[in-house]
C-alpha cells in the first residue's frame, strides 16, 4: 500500500477514534519491520482485533488516568448507548463528573417510569483536552454529550428512536412554530440540517414524546453543574421552560431537534 494512503487512512481513522490511526501505525510498522508478508484482509483483520483489544481493555484504564472515564458499553443498565457503535468507535468518553451526573439524571428518570433509559450518543474521545470529536467541535473535553429525546410508539413511551445513529431523523417545526433551518439555510448555511445523511436507517412509527423529553429538560436543569442545553427554538418553545441555560447553537452548526446537547461546568 502506497505511504500515501496509509496517511490518509491514519488520518480518517484518528478523526473517527482518536486511537485507531495510532494502532494502523503499530500494527503495519510490526509488518514492514518484521517484513512479514501477508494479504490486505489479513492485516485489515489483524488491525481489527487489535483495535477492539485496545478499545475495550487498554484503552479504558489509561483513559482513568487521564481524568475520563467510559459510560456504560451495553444496554442492560439505566444508562446506554444508543448505538454500540458509538462505544466502539471510543466516542463515550466523559468526566467522573459528568458520569455520576447521567447515572443520577437516568436513575430519576427509571424511578418515574421503569420503562425508560437514558439513551447516549457521542460523548468525548478517551484523552487529550482540546482534541475535538469531530463533526462536534464543542466535544472535546469530557463535559459535554449529546443525549436521545423520548419517542412513543403507539402512544407508549420507550427507548426506541427514529435515527439508529441517534442522529438525523428531526422533530420538524409544525407551520405556526420557529423554522430556524428554513432561515439558517436562507442565509446560506448549507450544512444545518446535514445530519440526514448519518442516520444509518430510520424509522417513521415513533412519536415525539413531549412529556418525557421535557422531564428530561427540567431534570438537566435541576442540576448546578449544569452550563448549557442546546435545543432547537420550536422545541424550547414546546418544551415551555424559560431558562437562560437552554441556548441555540447557531447557524454555523447543526440543528438540534434530533437530540439535545448537554455540557456541564
Ligand atoms: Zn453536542
Amino acid at each position: 500500500m502506497r505511504s500515501f494512503s496509509h496517511i490518509l487512512i491514519v488520518a480518517f481513522l484518528t478523526l473517527l477514534t482518536q486511537i485507531g490511526g495510532l494502532v494502523w501505525i503499530l500494527v503495519f510498522g510490526f509488518y514492514r519491520l518484521r517484513n512479514i508478508e501477508a494479504s490486505p484482509v489479513r492485516r485489515a483483520l489483524i488491525f481489527l482485533l487489535v483495535y477492539l483489544i485496545a478499545t475495550f481493555f487498554v484503552v479504558p484504564p489509561l483513559a482513568n488516568l487521564t481524568g475520563r472515564t467510559a459510560l456504560p458499553f451495553t444496554k442492560s443498565g439505566v444508562l446506554m448507548p444508543h448505538n454500540y457503535l458509538t462505544v466502539v468507535l471510543n466516542r463515550h468518553y466523559v468526566k467522573a463528573r459528568l458520569k455520576s451526573d447521567l447515572f443520577k439524571l437516568a436513575n430519576s428518570i427509571n424511578d418515574s417510569n421503569k420503562d425508560l433509559k437514558l439513551s447516549y450518543l457521542d460523548a468525548n474521545f478517551q484523552f487529550i483536552d482540546g482534541f475535538p470529536l469531530l463533526p462536534h467541535l464543542s466535544h472535546n473535553d469530557g463535559k459535554k454529550i449529546d443525549l436521545a429525546f423520548y419517542y412513543t410508539k403507539e402512544g407508549k413511551p420507550g427507548n426506541l428512536k427514529p435515527s439508529n445513529s441517534g442522529y438525523g431523523q428531526f422533530v420538524e417545526p409544525s407551520p405556526s412554530e420557529t423554522n430556524q433551518t428554513a432561515y439558517c439555510k436562507s442565509k446560506g448555511y448549507w450544512q444545518y440540517d446535514y445530519a440526514k445523511f448519518l442516520t444509518l436507517g430510520s424509522r417513521d412509527d415513533l412519536n415525539f414524546d413531549l412529556s418525557n423529553t421535557k422531564k428530561m429538560v427540567q431534570q438537566i436543569l435541576a442540576n448546578p453543574q449544569t452550563q448549557k442545553i442546546l435545543i432547537e427554538p420550536h422545541l424550547e418553545d414546546r418544551i415551555g421552560i424559560i431558562n437562560s441555560k437552554i441556548k441555540f447553537q447557531g447557524c454555523y452548526s447543526v440543528r438540534h431537534d434530533d437530540h439535545l446537547h448537554f455540557q456541564i461546568s
